[in-house]
């Protein structure tokens, strides 16, 4: 049942542009095994700048780790 994961809204960040990505819409979620046990991970479908559609975790969105489909990153390492 309950495994100390709040419930969250996780419809709060459709719509919403981080940097390149637009979170176009919710997909699912599961629990991830971790070192410090089950975590829940919501998933969502995002829309690069570039056009290319990605599932991104939530957690990676919002603490804003990917910010494009990677084409950003790539470019990055080799602009300076
Ligand atoms: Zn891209």
């Amino acid at each position: 049942m309950e495994k100390g994961n709040v419930l969250i809204n996780v419809n709060d960040i459709i719509g919403k542009r981080l940097d390149k990505l637009e979170v176009i819409s919710y997909v699912y979620s599961r629990y991830d095994h971790t070192k410090g046990g089950e975590r829940i991970r919501h998933y969502y479908k995002c829309e690069c700048e570039c056009g290319n559609v990605k599932i991104i975790q939530r957690g990676q969105l919002v603490s804003e780790i990917v910010r494009s489909c990677g084409c950003a990153r790539k470019k990055k390492l080799w602009q300076k």
